[in-house]
């Protein structure tokens, strides 16, 4: 059992895996695949610090945000992202704990929100869905919730902050329980409400853990078992409270089922605070223990593909000019089965074009450091990737095709147009590129014509960076216009048609897959105008709001 091992900083990097002993099975078995859904400020970043610091570092793809002084990759592959502050880079952060290979994949919030943190949760077997005690389900939360429930990952939750006020523990669960529809099970409960956090209780073994925090999250906090008694003397009223909740627990039908966790119908609860580690260590050995490893996936036409069967993966992610002065793209793919070899020919499922994996690298900050092997729920990232999009399919030798990635709710929408006549064809290849990648959706109409397409985007820091890499990669001069749409619905030809006489409204075609999508003004039209059509169809979109 891995002690805390030291600052995260002085983490080792080291191979895991000895090269040679390739037991796909084994190795799938001890991987554990899963991000971090929450909103802005929940905890995300410094619990991302805190698991790291409880394991050992081994591997780094791309690169996690860092703010405030603390230690964190600042990639610069935008001047960007300099100036804001955030980073737009994200990919997974690996490390080992107990005898698991954890993949923790990074969903960028704040300003950097965009499709792609949605996208990160095709990647995952498994999500920590991250609360601020203070603050219960928040809406960045939510719609991360909804694709997780739309693909079936389970969740676990971590109750964050729980050193300072915040809600009651009873009424956080009956939040998550009437507002999502998901079981709460808490694996442990609070002694002490929220802002005086003594520790906690291991409702499977009925251990009350002490907790010692470490100021600033610098080291592990200490633990320390008691006994009930020594707990009654120690916490006297708070103890006493945590009993009699334990006891309503035990008769509301919320102790930890496998089977209803995997099938993501109940989430286990803990309770921590990640700022001082406390709670931290239980998270991960929850994540060891009942989270699942990865699993067969299914292909386009649904049939399993098991995790022992020659390599094959996705690329959910990709990240152009990472690094100026290598100038290239990188494709992040997710291993689904098999072992990936560095060097070995794959490919490319979308085309049929093979694809040299001479430069697969795990990105370690700004050093590029080779992975040679990875294993299914492991990512590789693929520098040189331009031939490839996202969604795509890459194997070895028994061809697979798995489904394409799924486009998500856009929220913020803007027409771009270059004054530089001269460029249109450049402006158009690069429009191409940007939606290929997935930076942006591209919707046309007739009304509009081809000079102005529409840009829809999950999160509004889309635009600049269409913008930016148009003007710095295909030459281009453009302005953007931003269009006074906030909801989307899908639509059918019959709707287009019903709705060309609705005014304030409009219908455009995605160039992706050539749904019709309906843009609204705001909630209270699309409402209206749902209730005077009752017939046309007007579907929500995956993660909308
Ligand atoms: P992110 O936006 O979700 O990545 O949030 P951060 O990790 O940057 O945390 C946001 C703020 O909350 C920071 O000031 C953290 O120090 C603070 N924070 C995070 N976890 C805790 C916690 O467990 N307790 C307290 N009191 N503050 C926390």
């Amino acid at each position: 059992h891995d002690r805390p091992s030291g600052r995260w900083g002085e983490a080792q990097v080291q191979s895991v895996t000895a090269p040679g002993q390739a037991n796909i099975q084994a190795e799938a078995a001890r991987r554990r695949t899963f991000a971090v859904i929450s909103h802005p400020d929940a905890g995300k970043s410094t619990i991302t610090e805190a698991l790291a610091l409880h394991a050992r570092v081994i591997g780094q793809a791309g690169a996690v945000h860092g703010k405030g002084g603390r230690r964190g990759v600042v990639s610069d592959w935008m001047a960007m992202e300099q100036t804001r502050g955030i980073s737009i880079t994200s990919a997974a952060l690996q490390f080992a704990y107990r005898d698991v290979v954890v993949n923790l994949l990074d969903t960028p919030g704040h300003a950097d929100f965009s499709e792609d943190t949605y996208r990160v949760l095709t990647a995952v077997d498994c999500a920590v869905m991250l609360l601020d005690a203070a603050k219960g389900l928040e809406p960045q939360t939510l719609k991360l919730f909804e694709v997780c429930r739309h693909r079936r990952i389970p969740v676990v939750t971590f109750i964050n902050k729980w050193d300072r006020p915040g809600l009651e523990p009873l009424a956080l669960l009956d939040e998550i329980e009437t507002r999502i529809g998901l079981r709460p099970t808490p694996l442990t409960w609070p002694i002490g409400l929220a802002g005086q956090f003594h520790g906690v209780v291991d409702r499977r073994t009925g251990t009350a853990i002490h907790f010692e925090r470490a100021p600033g999250g610098a080291t592990a906090a200490t633990e320390q078992e008691l006994t009930t008694d020594e707990a009654a003397r120690r916490f006297g009223e708070d103890w006493q409270r945590a009993v009699e909740e334990l006891e309503l627990l035990d008769l509301s039908d919320a102790d930890h089922d496998q089977a209803t966790f995997t099938a993501a119908t109940t989430t286990p609860v803990l309770f921590g605070a990640a700022v001082a580690n406390l709670g931290v260590r239980q998270l991960l050995d929850t994540l060891v223990e009942l989270a699942p490893a990865p699993g067969p996936r299914p292909d386009v036409a649904g049939e399993p593909r098991p995790v022992a069967a020659p390599f094959a993966g996705f690329v959910f992610k990709i990240q152009a000019n990472m690094d100026p002065a290598h100038r290239d793209q990188v494709a992040f793919v997710r291993v689904c089965s098999g072992r990936f070899e560095r060097g070995a020919q794959v490919t490319n499922g979308a085309t049929g074009r093979p694809f040299a994996t001479k430069y697969a690298q795990q990105l370690f900050g700004r050093e590029r450091d080779t992975a040679d092997y990875a294993y299914p729920g492991d990512v590789v990232g693929l520098v040189n990737a331009t031939a490839l999009g996202i969604g795509d399919t890459l194997y070895s030798d028994r061809p697979v095709e798995f489904p394409p990635l799924p486009s998500f709710a856009p929220e913020h929408f803007a027409t771009i147009q270059t004054s530089d006549t001269s460029k249109f064809k450049r402006f158009r290849r690069g429009v191409a590129q940007l939606d290929a990648e997935g930076i942006v959706q591209v919707l046309r109409s007739e009304a509009r014509g081809d000079a102005a397409p529409v840009l829809a985007a999950v999160g509004p820091m889309q635009f600049e960076v269409a913008t930016h890499r148009l003007a710095a990669e295909f030459g281009v001069p453009t302005t953007v216009d931003h269009l006074p749409y906030q909801y989307v619905r899908r639509t059918d030809p019959a709707g287009q048609e019903a709705l060309s006489r609705v005014r304030g409204i409009e219908v455009l075609t995605r160039v992706r897959d050539g749904a019709l999508l309906a843009l609204f003004p705001n909630r209270w039209r699309l409402d209206m105008i749902a209730r005077e059509n009752p017939t046309v169809r007007l579907d929500p979109l995956l993660a909308d709001a």
